[in-house]
């Protein structure tokens, strides 16, 4: 999590006789080690949002593998579709994370870690100093302008009156729990023979689709050259699938070529759409504290980062960051491009989860899951329907009807749900807020 003041350097008083930090540009800090904030684990990035974000593109040892094959196979692997070159690149967030870090210690920042949100004291609603808690004991810090990266459950979104009532925590059947790990090859010729089975190549991804309900996978590369297998596992965590690590054990027990971990890790992904407000004056959030993830697959690096550019660059312009037009203008932009896309996913991702692993393989048998709204999903994009995808898609229909029937309702709320974020209101509205998250309810009821 970030405070931002325009003024560093200011003396600040000390409420409730204890120290108050000087005004510094900008404090960062974390709960636990800073060297291991964040995700430390491969995450699939499509290198655009890097672009987008204003991030170099990863290279060398963060980048793990791009340019890729993959295939969405079924759960008993029988049905797929072929993607020649997947457009994600496979990041090491453990360096990617302490590259963000230095970048933001290079640009001034303050970086502390083991330090935790405790209370915000508020001037007019807007938060004005935050109490730490870290291991030299309480502080204060007066800010601008505080953004809660604080990950799902959102410390600082916890303690602000006004933007508990615009957030609330994911219900399970919003929260995709999630595991992934990179280990050793203990004999790399079975491995070269499970790549055999699906004629696959090194370094392929193998996505196994609909293994725990119709939302979940299992998505595997194998690196035969460096003796190495990176799995990816996920599910709804409504309790009624087994979870993200129970996936991971039963593939480890069933692939006795595979070994030691090297790295690795597990959590809950929040999937539903972005929160209809994402600021108020003094406290922004970016990243999951603002459940800004792509749902289809639960990707929430690209979308943060985005978010957190849009943040500076809105800011930037004003006098005090942390005021009501700058935060607006950060929201409105979000919603109107991110959020519209992560939106509209979410129309398919609350499909996703209503169909059985089976069904999952129908709509690959059918044809009805096709190449380029593959791709565009895989790349975190709408995807352009030309009139050729529209004939393959009406033959598919054709052939699964009942099924077919079943799929164009989530495509036809998607396109609805897209167009309604893209009128969020451009200024500062509450009232039209209102109305327009009214709306926003019903589309997703
Ligand atoms: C197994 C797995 C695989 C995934 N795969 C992908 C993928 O392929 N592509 C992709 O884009 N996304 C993927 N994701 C999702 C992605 O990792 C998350 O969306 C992303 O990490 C969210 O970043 P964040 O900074 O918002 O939150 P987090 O990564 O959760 O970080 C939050 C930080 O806040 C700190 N914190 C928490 N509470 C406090 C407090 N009170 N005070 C101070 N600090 C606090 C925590 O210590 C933590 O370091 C995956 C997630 C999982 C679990």
């Amino acid at each position: 999590m970030t405070s931002w003041s325009r003024a560093p350097g200011r003396p600040a008083r000390a409420p409730r006789g204890t120290s108050l930090r000087p005004e510094s540009a900008c404090f960062f800090f974390d709960a636990g080690p800073i060297d291991d904030a964040g995700a430390r684990w491969i995450n699939g990035i499509p290198p655009w949002m890097f672009d987008e974000a204003g991030v170099p593109r990863p290279e060398g040892d963060e980048l793990n593998g791009r340019d890729f094959a993959a295939q969405l196979l079924d759960a008993d692997g029988r049905r797929k579709l072929r993607l020649a070159r997947a457009p994600i690149w496979n990041v090491d967030m453990r360096r990617l994370g302490a590259r963000l870090r230095s970048m933001a210690s290079a640009a001034g920042a303050e970086l502390r870690e083991r330090t935790r949100a405790e209370s915000f004291e508020f001037d007019g609603g807007r938060p004005r100093i935050l109490t730490v808690r870290g291991e030299s004991g309480e502080e204060q810090i007066r800010a601008d302008l505080f953004v809660d990266a604080t990950g799902r459950r959102g410390a600082l979104r916890s303690l602000s009156p006004a933007l508990r009532t615009w957030c609330s925590d994911a219900l399970p059947s919003d929260l995709c729990t999630a595991a992934q790990e990179v280990r050793r090859i203990e004999d790399t010729r079975h491995a070269a023979d499970f790549l055999g089975r699906y004629d696959a190549k090194d370094g392929d991804a193998l996505s196994f689709l609909g293994i725990a309900g119709g939302f979940s996978t299992l998505t595997i590369h194998v690196h035969v050259d460096r003796a190495e297998i990176a799995i990816l596992t996920g599910a709804i965590a409504d309790g009624r699938h087994p979870d993200g690590p129970q996936m991971m054990k039963k593939f480890l027990e069933r692939e006795s070529w595979i070994g030691e971990k090297i790295f690795g890790g597990s959590g809950l992904i929040p999937l539903r759409r972005p929160f209809a407000r994402q600021a108020v004056p003094g406290l922004a959030l970016i990243g999951n504290a603002g459940s800004q993830v792509f749902p289809a697959h639960g990707s929430g690096i690209g979308s943060g980062l985005i978010a957190a550019r849009l943040l500076a660059e809105s800011a930037a312009a004003y006098d005090d960051v942390g005021g009501l037009e700058p935060l607006w203008a950060y929201q409105q932009r979000f919603q109107r491009t991110i959020g519209a896309v992560n939106a509209a996913y979410d129309q398919f991702r609350l499909f996703s989860q209503t169909l059985s692993g089976g069904e999952v393989g129908d709509l690959l048998g059918a044809g009805l899951m096709r190449a380029s709204s593959s791709l565009a999903a895989l790349d975190q994009k709408i995807p352009a329907i030309g009139i050729g995808e529209g004939a393959a898609l009406t033959f598919a229909a054709a052939r699964a009807p009942r099924l077919a029937a079943r799929f164009i309702r989530p495509v036809r709320a998607m396109r609805r749900a897209y167009a309604h974020y893209l009128a969020y209101p451009q200024t500062p509205d509450d009232d039209a807020l209102r109305t327009w998250a009214a709306r926003e309810s019903e589309l997703f009821s």
